[in-house]
This record gives structure tokens, C-alpha cells and sequence, in this order.
């Protein structure tokens, strides 16, 4: 079942978003080459408490940090730790946060240093993809319209993209109904009603979009190696279109 949400939780859930998207401002800000991604995840930490919210990702569902930090092959849910940012990565950050019960959650890969020319283009790929699935978030569209908006963007660009993971409806629980697929056929999934929240968030592989979950139990990789980005909002679908709350 869907949970719609009214104007006033919608304006609960714009807060979260705002945390999460000052975060993810931030983060722009202090990443670089050398730092290691369990000292990014502190940061993070620290930002989203000090502006009274809680770390939405801390322990749920066991998960070890405040901050998902995904390099390079690695696709989503990667753990921080040792791991060295080194110039020229791309690092996938996904954030979440809890303000009065509601979830906010984000995500942006950032190209640290200079970056290959294919990189940056899979980056902006992955984001435009973002922006055509939002824009079908509508009242009255379909779900699948999201999906295949996303799809076709990526795909077009020759660009593989993922799967085994989608986006997710959001609310009092960071994954709610329905989930949104990155791929699929416009005529699919159910017809979007005004107060449907969800997290859109396109994962695109430079290559193949099969992808494998490391032994940690949390980190997906790319099966092929190659390159991965993430780009995620959380979007209400509102009487006059589609209102992005994790902007900062
Ligand atoms: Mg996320
Ligand atoms: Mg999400």
C-alpha cells in the first residue's frame, strides 16, 4: 500500500530532505584525495546531528555508518572505512537522515580531482537520468513512467542500468511502497496519486548493468568492474508537479 502524505508531513519530510541536501553541500566542500571514507563518514555525522536531525542510515538494518560511500566499480552501500579517496575516483555518497519520524534521502557521486572525460560523462548521464525520471513524477502518470524515463536516458547514452536495486516510496520508513524501478515500460506500476513521496535514484554502470554484492554483506560492485554513479532525490508528487524536498 502506498502511504500518501499530506502538505504539513510533506513539509517534515522537506526538512529531512534539507538536511540531507546541506550534507550532501558539504561534502563537496571537504572531499579530497587522501582522506579516507571512515573520516568523510564522521563529517557527515557530525553535520547531520548538529542541525538536530538523526543519521537516518546509522544501524538500520544493521548497517555500520551514518553514510553509504561507494568508489569507482563499487555501485551502492559501501561501508566506510581504511579506504584511502585517491584522485580521479568517483565517489558515490548516500545520505539519509530523520527529522520529527520522517526520512530524507539523497545521494550524489562526486568526481574527485580530475576525472576521466568518461567518467564525467557517466555522472552527468546518471544525473540527467534523475531529472527525466523526477519530471514524470506527476499526478496521474504512471510509475513506469518514471522508470522508463530513467531508462531510456541512460540507455541512449549506451550506459547500463542497474537492476538488482530501485528506488523506493519514503516516509516514517526510509522504504516504503512502491518500489521504482530504474527500468521498465511506461504503462507499468501504478497510477501516481498527490502525496506519493519517493526516492528516485538511477544507479548507472558505464557497462553491464549486472552487478554482485561483495562478502561484507553490504557492498555492490559492478560484475564487470567498470565504473558505477548514483544520483537520488526524494520527490513529492504535489497538485502542481513534481516538488524536489532534499534541495538544500
Ligand atoms: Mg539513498
Ligand atoms: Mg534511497
Amino acid at each position: 500500500m502506498i502511504i500518501l502524505k499530506n502538505k504539513e508531513q510533506i513539509e517534515i519530510m522537506r526538512r529531512a530532505g534539507q538536511v540531507v541536501s546541506q550534507t550532501l553541500d558539504m561534502v563537496s566542500e571537504v572531499i579530497k584525495p587522501g582522506m579516507t571514507t571512515a573520516e568523510l563518514d564522521r563529517l557527515i555525522e557530525a553535520f547531520i546531528v548538529s542541525k538536530g536531525a538523526i543519521p537516518g542510515f546509522k544501524d538500520y538494518q544493521g548497517f555500520p555508518a551514518s553514510a553509504c560511500i561507494s568508489i569507482n566499480d563499487e555501485v551502492v552501500h559501501g561501508i566506510p572505512g581504511n579506504r584511502v579517496i585517491r584522485e580521479g575516483d568517483l565517489v558515490s555518497v548516500d545520505v539519509g537522515s530523520i527529522v520529527d519520524d520522517y526520512y530524507g534521502d539523497s545521494a550524489r557521486t562526486y568526481a574527485v580531482g580530475k576525472v576521466s572525460p568518461e567518467k564525467k560523462r557517466l555522472m552527468e548521464i546518471t544525473y540527467k537520468s534523475l531529472l527525466a525520471g523526477i519530471d514524470k513524477a506527476r499526478k496521474g502518470n504512471k510509475l513506469g513512467q518514471i522508470s522508463a524515463a530513467v531508462q531510456k536516458v541512460a540507455e541512449d547514452a549506451g550506459f547500463g542500468v542497474v537492476r538488482q536495486l530501485v528506488g523506493h516510496g519514503i516516509g516514517r520508513r526510509m522504504h516504503e511502497e512502491p518500489q521504482v524501478p530504474n527500468f521498465g515500460l511506461p504503462h507499468e506500476g501504478p497510477i501516481l496519486e498527490v502525496g506519493t513521496v519517493l526516492a528516485i535514484e538511477p544507479m548507472v554502470n558505464m557497462g553491464t548493468y549486472n552487478v554482485k554484492t561483495l562478502p561484507d554483506g553490504w557492498t555492490v560492485v559492478t560484475a564487470d568492474g567498470l565504473p558505477s554513479a548514483h544520483f537520488e532525490h526524494t520527490v513529492a508528487v504535489t497538485e502542481n508537479g513534481p516538488d524536489i524536498l532534499s534541495l538544500s
